[in-house]
């Protein structure tokens, strides 16, 4: 489904990342995860994939892009209020959908967007299984979303910075996301929980391979392969 959206506002969440607010038309919907094919520029030649980083219940629509000097990104930091973006969609199974167990969720760098949506809406849904997330990041200042993150406002959340720059303010992991730092700080049993990894593709192989080494089974296992990113 095609559907025109007007630009509301620009949020800086860090150097590096910006979020991109938008009108949700009347009927509009989605499920936290989810993305849409976003097109900009003249006769929409700019197209690029975008996971909803707000929750379904909210009243706009909210896309947090990795800035990285594209011409999409130009396009995207010269939108004026008001400005029309045709985006296409929802798409994608990467949901909660039929989940009832308890949730490790593994995100890297801005693959944190669907995971962001889905954590509001379990906030929202007033959800009480126990939930960890693990959060990589090169260095603390790439830690989008910090603060509501650190209140997230669930009765049994979890959350672990890993980064790959050791900071003197957190108390992180320094390097990669392994199966020692998952065994060791999810808080559910790993046999019976539910795994949910996004960002880009090499970092959810990497964390794939991790999660078999504990015996974690694929069918336990949902991704959001961030292409487009090495
Ligand atoms: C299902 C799905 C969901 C996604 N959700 C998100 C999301 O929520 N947020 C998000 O940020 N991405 C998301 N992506 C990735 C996104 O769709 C793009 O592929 C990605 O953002 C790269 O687009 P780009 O315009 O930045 O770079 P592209 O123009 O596609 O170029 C690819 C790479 O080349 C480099 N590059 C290009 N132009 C320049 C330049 N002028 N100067 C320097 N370097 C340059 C950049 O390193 C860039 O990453 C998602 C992808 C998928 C498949």
């Amino acid at each position: 489904m095609e559907t025109t959206v007007h630009f509301l506002e620009r949020i800086v969440r860090t150097p590096q990342a910006n979020s991109y607010r938008f009108t949700r038309p009347p009927g509009f919907s989605f499920q936290a995860g989810q993305y849409v094919i976003v097109s900009l520029g003249q006769e929409g030649m700019l197209v690029h994939p975008l996971s909803f980083s707000n929750g379904p219940h909210q009243d706009f629509l909210e896309f947090t892009k990795r800035m990285t000097g594209s011409a999409y990104c130009q396009y995207l930091e010269g939108l004026f209020p008001g400005d029309k973006v045709v985006i296409k969609g929802p798409i994608g199974d990467f949901s909660m959908q039929g989940i009832h167990d308890d949730i490790v969720c593994i995100a890297g760098g801005i693959g944190i967007t669907p995971i962001r949506s889905m954590l509001i809406d379990l906030a929202h849904k007033h959800d009480r299984r126990a939930i960890t997330l693990i959060y990589g990041n090169k260095d603390e200042e790439d830690i989008a979303f910090f603060q509501e993150l650190t209140e997230m406002n669930l009765p049994d959340f979890k959350l672990v910075h890993v980064l790959q720059h050791s900071s003197e303010k957190l108390k992180t992991h320094q390097g990669f996301i392994t199966s020692k730092v998952i065994s060791t700080e999810a808080t559910a049993d790993l046999q019976s929980s539910a795994f949910l990894i996004s960002g880009p593709p090499t970092m959810v192989r990497t964390v794939e391979k991790q999660l078999a080494l504990l015996g974690v089974r694929s069918n336990q296992i949902r991704t959001d392969r961030f292409l487009g990113y090495p």
